[in-house]
Protein backbone atom coordinates (compact mmCIF):
# COMPACT_ATOMS: atom_id res chain seq x y z
CA UNK A 1 0.00 0.00 0.00
CA UNK A 2 2.60 2.63 1.13
CA UNK A 3 4.80 1.42 -1.87
CA UNK A 4 1.84 1.66 -4.06
CA UNK A 5 1.59 5.10 -3.55
CA UNK A 6 5.13 6.28 -3.78
CA UNK A 7 4.98 4.95 -7.16
CA UNK A 8 1.36 6.85 -7.86
CA UNK A 9 3.30 10.23 -6.29
CA UNK A 10 6.88 9.51 -8.32
CA UNK A 11 4.69 9.05 -11.62
CA UNK A 12 3.09 11.98 -10.98
CA UNK A 13 6.00 14.00 -9.96
CA UNK A 14 6.71 14.38 -13.55
CA UNK A 15 6.22 18.32 -15.18
CA UNK A 16 3.93 17.30 -17.61
CA UNK A 17 1.45 14.93 -15.54
CA UNK A 18 1.02 16.82 -12.55
CA UNK A 19 -2.65 18.46 -13.48
CA UNK A 20 -3.73 15.12 -13.19
CA UNK A 21 -2.29 13.58 -10.51
CA UNK A 22 -2.48 16.66 -8.48
CA UNK A 23 -5.02 15.27 -6.28
CA UNK A 24 -3.02 12.39 -5.48
CA UNK A 25 -0.27 14.13 -4.51
CA UNK A 26 -2.24 16.36 -2.31
CA UNK A 27 -3.09 13.43 -0.20
CA UNK A 28 1.03 12.27 0.51
CA UNK A 29 2.40 12.85 3.16
CA UNK A 30 5.96 11.99 3.30
CA UNK A 31 9.38 12.06 1.53
CA UNK A 32 10.01 9.56 -1.62
CA UNK A 33 13.15 9.07 -2.85
CA UNK A 34 12.82 7.04 -6.24
CA UNK A 35 15.96 6.73 -8.94
CA UNK A 36 16.20 10.63 -9.65
CA UNK A 37 12.85 12.00 -8.30
CA UNK A 38 12.65 13.35 -5.08
CA UNK A 39 9.32 14.24 -3.78
CA UNK A 40 8.07 16.64 -0.65
CA UNK A 41 4.58 16.76 0.39
CA UNK A 42 3.22 18.69 3.51
CA UNK A 43 0.03 19.18 4.51
CA UNK A 44 -0.68 23.10 5.01
CA UNK A 45 -3.22 25.45 5.02
CA UNK A 46 -2.32 26.08 1.39
CA UNK A 47 -0.64 22.44 0.52
CA UNK A 48 -0.19 23.44 -3.06
CA UNK A 49 2.42 26.26 -1.24
CA UNK A 50 4.18 23.66 0.34
CA UNK A 51 5.31 21.17 -2.06
CA UNK A 52 8.81 21.00 -3.56
CA UNK A 53 9.34 18.65 -6.56
CA UNK A 54 13.05 18.05 -8.29
CA UNK A 55 13.04 15.51 -11.34
CA UNK A 56 15.88 14.41 -13.44
CA UNK A 57 15.06 16.92 -16.75
CA UNK A 58 18.01 15.22 -19.19
CA UNK A 59 21.61 14.28 -19.26
CA UNK A 60 24.79 16.61 -20.75
CA UNK A 61 26.79 14.93 -23.37
CA UNK A 62 29.37 13.86 -21.11
CA UNK A 63 25.98 12.34 -18.91
CA UNK A 64 25.95 14.77 -16.37
CA UNK A 65 22.37 14.99 -15.01
CA UNK A 66 20.64 18.05 -15.57
CA UNK A 67 17.66 18.65 -12.35
CA UNK A 68 15.09 20.69 -12.68
CA UNK A 69 13.20 21.67 -8.67
CA UNK A 70 9.76 22.83 -9.17
CA UNK A 71 8.29 24.78 -6.09
CA UNK A 72 5.17 26.11 -4.87
CA UNK A 73 1.49 26.05 -6.76
CA UNK A 74 1.65 24.24 -10.17
CA UNK A 75 -1.68 25.17 -10.97
CA UNK A 76 -0.48 28.60 -10.38
CA UNK A 77 -1.17 30.79 -13.87
CA UNK A 78 2.24 32.70 -12.64
CA UNK A 79 5.32 30.64 -13.55
CA UNK A 80 8.66 32.07 -13.55
CA UNK A 81 11.88 29.79 -14.90
CA UNK A 82 15.26 30.71 -13.49
CA UNK A 83 18.29 28.93 -15.04
CA UNK A 84 21.08 29.85 -13.04
CA UNK A 85 23.95 29.05 -15.77
CA UNK A 86 24.31 28.02 -19.82
CA UNK A 87 27.77 29.44 -20.20
CA UNK A 88 29.36 27.59 -17.90
CA UNK A 89 32.41 29.87 -17.56
CA UNK A 90 29.80 32.01 -16.50
CA UNK A 91 28.78 30.37 -13.25
CA UNK A 92 27.93 33.04 -10.34
CA UNK A 93 23.93 32.73 -10.89
CA UNK A 94 24.28 29.07 -9.71
CA UNK A 95 24.93 30.62 -5.94
CA UNK A 96 21.02 32.43 -7.19
CA UNK A 97 19.71 29.08 -8.13
CA UNK A 98 20.50 27.62 -4.94
CA UNK A 99 19.25 30.09 -2.62
CA UNK A 100 15.74 30.24 -4.47
CA UNK A 101 15.33 26.45 -3.31
CA UNK A 102 14.91 27.57 0.38
CA UNK A 103 13.98 30.72 0.19
CA UNK A 104 10.43 31.43 1.12
CA UNK A 105 7.42 32.16 -1.72
CA UNK A 106 4.79 34.43 -2.41
CA UNK A 107 1.78 31.83 -2.71
CA UNK A 108 0.86 32.27 -6.19
CA UNK A 109 3.67 31.55 -7.29
CA UNK A 110 5.22 28.32 -9.47
CA UNK A 111 8.62 28.78 -9.46
CA UNK A 112 10.41 26.62 -11.73
CA UNK A 113 14.87 26.47 -11.20
CA UNK A 114 17.19 24.85 -13.11
CA UNK A 115 21.04 25.29 -11.13
CA UNK A 116 23.08 24.36 -14.21
CA UNK A 117 21.95 23.59 -18.23
CA UNK A 118 25.38 23.11 -18.82
CA UNK A 119 27.52 21.25 -16.03
CA UNK A 120 30.08 19.92 -18.51
CA UNK A 121 30.77 23.68 -19.24
CA UNK A 122 31.03 24.65 -15.83
CA UNK A 123 33.22 21.18 -14.98
CA UNK A 124 35.82 21.75 -17.72
CA UNK A 125 35.12 25.75 -17.05
CA UNK A 126 33.83 26.63 -20.58
CA UNK A 127 31.62 28.78 -22.36
CA UNK A 128 30.47 25.81 -24.76
CA UNK A 129 29.24 22.47 -24.11
CA UNK A 130 31.32 19.41 -24.14
CA UNK A 131 30.90 19.47 -27.84
CA UNK A 132 32.14 22.66 -28.70
CA UNK A 133 28.75 24.64 -28.99
CA UNK A 134 27.63 27.26 -27.05
CA UNK A 135 23.89 26.22 -26.16
CA UNK A 136 23.07 29.92 -26.39
CA UNK A 137 22.89 29.93 -30.31
CA UNK A 138 21.49 26.31 -30.81
CA UNK A 139 17.84 27.46 -30.27
CA UNK A 140 15.38 27.90 -33.48
CA UNK A 141 14.96 31.47 -33.19
CA UNK A 142 16.75 32.80 -36.39
CA UNK A 143 18.97 29.78 -36.42
CA UNK A 144 21.57 29.87 -38.88
CA UNK A 145 25.02 27.83 -38.99
CA UNK A 146 27.37 29.73 -37.08
CA UNK A 147 31.57 29.16 -36.70
CA UNK A 148 32.88 25.36 -35.97
CA UNK A 149 33.70 23.94 -33.05
CA UNK A 150 36.40 25.02 -31.14
CA UNK A 151 34.79 28.81 -31.86
CA UNK A 152 33.35 30.26 -28.46
CA UNK A 153 30.17 30.83 -30.20
CA UNK A 154 29.58 27.99 -32.26
CA UNK A 155 26.07 27.44 -33.72
CA UNK A 156 26.03 23.76 -33.32
CA UNK A 157 25.65 21.47 -36.80
CA UNK A 158 21.74 22.19 -36.71
CA UNK A 159 19.34 23.69 -34.43
CA UNK A 160 18.97 21.76 -30.92
CA UNK A 161 21.43 19.75 -31.57
CA UNK A 162 22.92 19.22 -28.05
CA UNK A 163 21.06 17.08 -25.56
CA UNK A 164 21.08 20.29 -22.95
CA UNK A 165 19.13 22.81 -25.63
CA UNK A 166 16.90 20.11 -26.37
CA UNK A 167 16.05 19.69 -22.30
CA UNK A 168 15.29 23.19 -21.59
CA UNK A 169 13.57 23.55 -24.78
CA UNK A 170 11.19 20.74 -23.86
CA UNK A 171 11.22 22.14 -20.28
CA UNK A 172 9.96 25.60 -21.34
CA UNK A 173 7.48 24.55 -24.13
CA UNK A 174 6.15 22.14 -20.92
CA UNK A 175 6.14 25.10 -18.58
CA UNK A 176 5.40 28.36 -20.93
CA UNK A 177 7.01 30.55 -18.29
CA UNK A 178 5.08 33.98 -17.86
CA UNK A 179 8.93 35.14 -17.17
CA UNK A 180 12.08 33.32 -17.46
CA UNK A 181 15.48 35.07 -16.21
CA UNK A 182 18.83 33.55 -17.91
CA UNK A 183 22.42 33.97 -15.60
CA UNK A 184 25.07 34.94 -17.21
CA UNK A 185 28.49 37.29 -16.40
CA UNK A 186 30.60 39.34 -16.74
CA UNK A 187 28.82 42.45 -17.49
CA UNK A 188 26.85 43.54 -14.38
CA UNK A 189 23.80 44.54 -16.67
CA UNK A 190 20.34 43.36 -17.17
CA UNK A 191 20.06 43.13 -20.83
CA UNK A 192 16.45 44.50 -22.89
CA UNK A 193 16.01 41.10 -24.38
CA UNK A 194 12.43 41.35 -25.43
CA UNK A 195 9.12 41.23 -23.97
CA UNK A 196 7.71 43.32 -20.82
CA UNK A 197 10.94 46.16 -20.28
CA UNK A 198 8.87 46.87 -17.26
CA UNK A 199 9.52 44.11 -16.11
CA UNK A 200 13.30 44.13 -16.91
CA UNK A 201 13.37 47.72 -15.28
CA UNK A 202 11.38 46.09 -11.96
CA UNK A 203 14.25 43.29 -11.74
CA UNK A 204 16.99 46.14 -12.58
CA UNK A 205 15.86 48.29 -10.30
CA UNK A 206 15.67 45.76 -7.27
CA UNK A 207 18.90 44.45 -8.09
CA UNK A 208 20.59 48.00 -8.48
CA UNK A 209 22.33 47.25 -12.30
CA UNK A 210 21.89 49.19 -14.80
CA UNK A 211 18.92 48.26 -18.24
CA UNK A 212 20.54 47.92 -21.38
CA UNK A 213 20.20 46.24 -24.96
CA UNK A 214 22.67 44.21 -26.21
CA UNK A 215 22.46 42.35 -29.24
CA UNK A 216 19.97 39.95 -29.91
CA UNK A 217 21.85 36.85 -31.34
CA UNK A 218 20.22 34.11 -33.89
CA UNK A 219 19.92 31.29 -31.75
CA UNK A 220 19.49 32.95 -28.21
CA UNK A 221 17.17 31.02 -26.24
CA UNK A 222 16.00 33.97 -24.60
CA UNK A 223 14.68 35.91 -28.26
CA UNK A 224 13.40 31.96 -29.28
CA UNK A 225 11.03 32.43 -26.25
CA UNK A 226 9.75 36.17 -26.78
CA UNK A 227 8.84 35.07 -30.33
CA UNK A 228 7.38 31.68 -29.45
CA UNK A 229 5.32 32.73 -26.35
CA UNK A 230 4.34 36.69 -27.17
CA UNK A 231 2.93 38.42 -24.05
CA UNK A 232 6.31 36.60 -22.01
CA UNK A 233 9.04 38.05 -20.97
CA UNK A 234 12.92 35.71 -20.86
CA UNK A 235 15.36 38.22 -19.97
CA UNK A 236 19.12 37.77 -19.62
CA UNK A 237 20.98 39.25 -16.41
CA UNK A 238 24.46 39.46 -16.94
CA UNK A 239 26.18 38.94 -13.07
CA UNK A 240 28.93 41.10 -12.06
CA UNK A 241 32.43 39.16 -12.63
CA UNK A 242 33.53 36.53 -9.96
CA UNK A 243 31.63 35.13 -7.59
CA UNK A 244 28.59 36.42 -5.68
CA UNK A 245 28.51 36.61 -2.07
CA UNK A 246 25.78 34.83 -0.16
CA UNK A 247 24.16 38.31 0.91
CA UNK A 248 24.24 38.88 -3.03
CA UNK A 249 23.26 35.86 -4.03
CA UNK A 250 20.21 36.57 -1.49
CA UNK A 251 19.36 39.67 -2.86
CA UNK A 252 18.43 38.09 -6.40
CA UNK A 253 17.02 35.47 -5.25
CA UNK A 254 14.66 37.84 -3.45
CA UNK A 255 14.13 39.95 -6.44
CA UNK A 256 12.86 37.42 -8.63
CA UNK A 257 10.15 36.16 -5.42
CA UNK A 258 9.54 40.18 -5.58
CA UNK A 259 8.72 39.71 -9.18
CA UNK A 260 5.41 37.51 -8.44
CA UNK A 261 4.28 40.35 -5.79
ZN1 LIG B 1 26.81 34.18 -21.30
Amino acid sequence: MKAATLVEASDGDNLGLRSRRGTALRSLVGIAVLGAALVVAVPAAHPDAARTRTELLGRSVRGEPIHVLERGDPDSPLKILVVGCIHGNEPAGIAVAEQLEALPLPKELDLVVVESANPDGVRAGTRTNANGVDLNRNFPWRWAKRGARGDLTYSGPRVLSEPESRSLAALIRRVRPQITIWFHQHLGIVDESGGSIAVERRFATLVGLPLRRLQRNRGSVASWQNHLFPGTTSFVVELPAGSLTGREARNYADAVAALAG
